[in-house]
């Protein structure tokens, strides 16, 4: 007889193929989920926007593992899991180099303005005019928040665009020529764009506020490309509203897949949809990662990513 999985939210087509040919899989979201059909649960796989509470686990008593579709595992209740002698897994390291080229593409645009001057062309606006100058990118100051594994990836993309780095993380990290800023507010004191990097979750929320947003300035550029949560959006929309800091771009954000219409307003904003590991090749790395897991975990009774 098959093990039963539960998936706590949707996931690719072809991961869900696969995970059903191998287990016995319950849809949290689309199946009926009476106390029996949980009863026997051993192993839940997540989505990306589902992870797996407290709540959740109390309902699945054979509940031996946690296998998380991405390397944020900011939805998922490890402390808890612990508690209850349950492990979980990730996909680190498959999706680096992915999110690290959004985050540059994220920098050159809010920088040098090409969506905003796509947007131009199609309206039909050259026509009466040129397009105004935009911002250096080369030789500015890139001050990475979460120096980690798609830090330091960005870090590399970014001297080759000749800018100079810096960091801020709770440790320093040895054997690196960036200098370690104390705070987030020092770091983008210093910083002519301020990327995040870091996770998400209650330790890290709204680390990037009103105080760390005056210290970036109205020449400076928030770039998110970490978590929604790390960045408290109210003092974000009220900073460009006055001009104090000069754009943003951001591929995460609070109440996903809901944008607060003001930040849609603003001709130096740019709004992605969550596409930092959203290529063909690195979703079926993760999709690869993920299943790995859970057949290794099911025959060997190891996770191979655990966090
Ligand atoms: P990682 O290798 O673990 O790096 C995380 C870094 O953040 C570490 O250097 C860590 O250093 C630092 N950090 C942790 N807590 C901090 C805090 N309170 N203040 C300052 N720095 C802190 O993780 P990763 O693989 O690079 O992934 C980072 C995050 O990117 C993930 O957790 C995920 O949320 C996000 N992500 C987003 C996308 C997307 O689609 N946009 C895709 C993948 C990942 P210390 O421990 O020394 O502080």
């Amino acid at each position: 007889m098959k093990q039963k999985i539960l998936q706590s939210g949707p996931i690719s087509p072809a991961l869900d193929g696969r995970l059903a040919e191998t287990w016995d899989v319950v849809r949290l979201w689309a199946d009926p989920t009476p106390a029996e059909a949980l009863a026997d649960i051993r192993a839940v796989v997540t989505s990306p926007g589902a992870g797996c509470d407290a709540a959740l686990m109390d309902r699945l008593p054979k509940l031996g593992a946690i296998v998380n579709f991405g390397v944020g595992y900011d939805k998922v209740d490890v402390a808890a899991a612990r508690a209850r002698g349950v492990v979980v897994s990730n996909t680190p390291g498959v999706l680096d180099e992915c999110v690290a080229d959004l985050g540059m593409a994220l920098i050159l645009d809010v920088l040098r303005g090409t969506v905003a001057g796509d947007r131009f062309v199609r309206a039909g606006s050259w026509t009466s005019g040129p397009f105004p100058p935009a911002t250096r990118v080369w030789g500015k100051r890139l001050g990475i928040v979460g120096l980690g594994r798609i830090g330091s990836a960005l870090a590399r993309r970014a001297e080759a665009f000749r800018m100079s780095i810096a960091y801020h993380n709770r440790s320093p990290v040895e054997g690196i020529p960036y200098p370690r800023h104390a705070s987030v507010a020092d770091l983008a004191a210093w910083a002519d764009v301020l990327v995040l990097t870091l996770p998400g979750g209650a330790a890290t929320r709204h680390i990037v506020s009103s105080d760390e947003l005056e210290a970036l300035g109205p020449n400076g550029f928030l770039v998110n490309i970490a978590r929604g949560s790390v960045v408290d959006t109210a003092a974000l929309i009220a900073a460009l509203r006055h001009g104090r800091i000069g754009g943003a771009a951001l591929d995460v954000f609070e109440n996903e897949p809901h944008v607060p219409d003001e930040l849609k307003s603003f001709d130096n904003v740019v709004l992605l949809p969550h596409l930092g590991s959203a290529t063909r090749e690195t979703r079926r790395a993760m999709e690869d990662l993920t299943f790995d897991n859970a057949a290794t975990w099911f025959a060997e009774g190891r996770l191979i990513t655990p966090v």
